[in-house]
């Protein structure tokens, strides 16, 4: 089987790691733009984009291995100053067709400043017409949710693109009921294999997709080939299997 990791930092891990990815059938991933210490400034960012953008693929392509990238800034990423130029650099990598999506962005806190700088990514995105991937919180992940929701709608976004990431059980119908696509991040203390089986079991394989958040914190490389194993194992077809864990990835990324 072939399979799509929908959302890593795959930058933080070694070429062990995206190997052995390439060897169990992952043929591409999502990497998403995130920094793990706060920035000082807005160097930072753009410094990490250029990383994303223009040496990471080479280095996957070299295992196999195809990239979509995420520019953005996500809401623990957030400089002190000059997000006006980090913001420019997000428009001028859409421009020039180096990446196909935002993200990671979102909210973590929900504060006005997180608000604020969310809303202007997602009119560059909007004006870009590509996908966007939001984060949610493990704290107040509920709240977090409904005040994201009420911004997609404020804003007018086009959800067809969306993947509202890091999902519960609970809140993947609420994303769905929308439009917005559904993401699961297996990971310990996050969601399980068996997780996605109930998932898929209740609401089909429509807008879900499965991904690792690979980065420099516990996370499993192999975390979608496993999903797709459990998924085998509980007896759905593999047809299912094959949309959430690539072909649904697949037809929203640029690959
Ligand atoms: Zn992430």
């Amino acid at each position: 089987m072939r399979f799509i990791d929908s959302h890593t930092h795959i930058y933080l891990r070694g070429i062990q790691d995206v190997e052995a990815m390439s060897a169990a059938g992952v043929e591409g991933v999502v990497i998403c733009s995130y920094f793990p210490v706060k920035p000082t400034g807005p160097a930072t960012l753009i410094d990490l984009h250029r990383w994303l953008t223009d040496d990471e693929p080479k280095r996957l392509r070299s295992c196999g291995v195809k990239a979509a990238i995420a520019v953005g800034i996500h809401p623990r990423c957030i400089p002190p100053i000059g997000v006006a130029d980090v913001l420019q650099d997000i428009s001028t990598i859409f421009e020039s067709g180096k990446a196909s999506a935002l993200g990671e962005v979102g909210l973590e806190t929900a504060s006005s400043e997180e608000v604020e700088i969310l809303i202007k990514q997602m009119a560059i995105a909007d004006r870009y017409n590509v996908p966007m991937i939001f984060h949610t919180p493990r704290q107040n992940k509920n709240y977090v949710f409904d005040k994201l929701l009420k911004l997609l709608q404020d804003q007018k976004i086009d959800v067809d693109k969306v993947i509202i990431d890091h999902l519960t059980v609970e809140l993947v119908p609420k994303a769905r009921e929308i439009g917005a696509n559904a993401g699961i991040t297996v990971q310990p203390g996050k969601m399980t294999e068996k997780d996605v089986v109930s998932i898929v079991s209740s609401y089909g394989t429509e807008g879900i997709l499965v991904n690792s958040d690979l980065s420099n914190v516990i996370s499993d490389p192999l975390a979608v080939p496993k999903v797709a194993r459990e998924m085998i194992e509980a007896g759905i077809n593999k047809a299912d299997v094959e949309r959430v864990t690539y072909l649904n990835a697949k037809n929203i990324f640029k690959f």
